[in-house]
């Protein structure tokens, strides 16, 4: 399998330097040159061995194929469940997917704990090593610290700001005990460890000194993982050509629903999606009026949503384009400088409205859902799941005769605050982080200074 960048103007590549590249040399997304179709999985009994199956041919050639059922294995016996992604019902015809049983309670183990495990691999055979160094306000801090804490060819630096990520979130990060983990406190804000870290690539000599790397939502590898599950979920569910899913996915980089996609696009019984968000409505904009208006970012119960500009929607628009890279990065480039995109009125009714509905959910509606949920079903959810359940409602789609899966993105125990809100019960840690807030913290606190954060990683690195 050969990939492409969906702004046209970069050097093809196979998997592995997909893998490492993260993001394309001329700005762009890599994707598969084609779209492999599922394989037949009448025999298979575990997750991992689905997983190792449907993403074969995109890492054929590159990766031994033993190898790979050997990481796949190793990945998903991380998840506190057999089943990896459960589903549990929650009305006469609507289910949730549990995505929270890995280490970090976040669906981004998923991705996370093999997209780690291929690092190593990969770098172990060419005699390399890199430093992953990421910004986080949340949750996929520690999923990437999670799924690298064993690797021996990868450091990793995750720095978050100072007294503003909550008490499990930090936790879950700073409590790794592993010498290739470093976690900075910086002395800022979420967006000053953004520009910190932009600033850290952009300083080429610093970036090829330490062999920089980032674990991104946009990298390939991640949104491969993420196809597994929408195609084991509608193969537990039994549906099949006629009797197809509709799934609902809380969204913001667009990354776990562009995954959907691709799994319906190998051929999964999967009749559309609802695109699920917060008050940072953009996509759902887009989606109901081709109206795609970056506005400013506003804090919400479900912070892993609050993203303004997609980043993964690139992916879907250059399919939109017919692959036509040139297209796509002029696109974008318009959209940059004028903040708002529109494609043609064909375009939404081929690629749009046939396979994507979109709602949004307010604060407000989501403690309301979370009430709503737990008291029709017993379930507790957490706020991200809850603009998806929310959204399903809101568009009736629990009423069109079909299973409507919705992906619950979170463990409920991540965000008590707000579930105690609305039921009035304080969800528990799951028993292997019963003891977290406990637990001895190592971290640094650094000044919000690029010379600073630079020195700590040197000094890290070169333990
Ligand atoms: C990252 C995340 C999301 C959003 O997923 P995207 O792939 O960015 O659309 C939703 N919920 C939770 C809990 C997350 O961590």
């Amino acid at each position: 399998m050969r990939y492409v960048s969906t702004r046209g103007a970069a050097p093809e590549l196979g998997f592995c330097d997909v893998l490492l590249a993260g993001l394309a040399n001329d700005g762009g997304l890599y994707m598969p040159a084609e779209w492999p179709s599922l394989p037949d999985l009448t025999h298979v009994t575990s997750y991992a061995e689905a997983a190792a199956a449907v993403m074969a041919p995109f890492v054929a050639g590159e990766i031994d194929a033993d190898v790979f059922a050997q990481l796949c294995t190793d990945a998903y016996a991380t998840f506190r469940h057999d089943a990896v992604v459960p589903l549990v019902q929650i009305g006469a015809n609507e289910w949730l997917l549990e995505q929270f049983h890995g280490p970090t309670l976040a669906f981004k183990d998923v991705a996370l704990q093999l997209v780690g495990r291929l690092f190593d691999h990969v770098l172990a055979q060419r005699g390399q090593r890199v430093t992953i160094v990421g910004a986080t306000s949340g949750d996929t801090g520690s999923a990437a610290i999670d799924g690298v804490k064993s690797c021996s060819n990868v450091d990793i630096v995750i720095l978050y700001p100072q007294g503003r990520t909550s008490d499990v979130q930090r936790k879950q990060m700073t409590t790794v005990d592993s010498p290739n983990v470093h976690t900075v406190a910086v002395e800022g804000t979420f967006d000053d460890c953004q520009d910190l870290v932009k600033a850290m690539f952009n300083d080429a000599a610093f970036r090829e000194r330490m062999n920089l790397s980032a674990v991104n939502s946009i990298n390939w590898a991640r949104v491969m993982a993420q196809i597994v599950y929408y195609v084991t979920s509608t193969r537990s569910l039994g549906a099949t050509a006629i009797n197809q899913t509709t799934f609902s996915v809380p969204t913001g980089n667009f990354g776990n629903v562009l995954s959907g996609w691709i799994a319906r696009k190998m051929g999964a019984p999967i009749a559309d999606f609802i695109v699920a968000s917060n008050s940072n409505d953009i996509l759902t904009r887009f989606i109901n009026d081709n109206d795609m208006t970056a506005r400013d970012v506003m804090p919400t119960l479900s912070p892993s949503m609050d993203i303004q500009v997609s980043s993964n929607f690139e992916r879907l628009l250059f399919e939109m384009n017919g692959r036509d890279g040139g297209m796509t990065a002029e696109q974008l480039q318009r959209f940059r400088h004028s903040g708002s995109l529109k494609v043609e009125p064909d375009q939404m009714a081929t690629w749009i409205s046939p396979v994507f509905r979109a709602a949004k959910v307010d604060d407000a509606g989501i403690v309301h859902e979370i009430r709503r949920v737990y008291e029709s079903s017993g379930q507790f959810i957490d706020p991200h799941t809850a603009t998806g359940t929310a959204a399903v409602r809101s568009l009736g789609a629990h009423l069109d005769g079909r299973p409507v899966v919705t992906l619950a993105t979170a463990h409920p125990a991540k965000f008590p605050d707000a579930v105690f809100a609305a039921t009035g019960v304080r969800p528990p840690l799951p028993a292997h982080l019963a003891d977290l807030l406990d637990r001895t913290e190592h971290t640094n606190l650094v000044a919000n200074d690029l010379a600073a954060v630079q020195t700590f990683v040197e000094r890290a690195v070169a333990r």
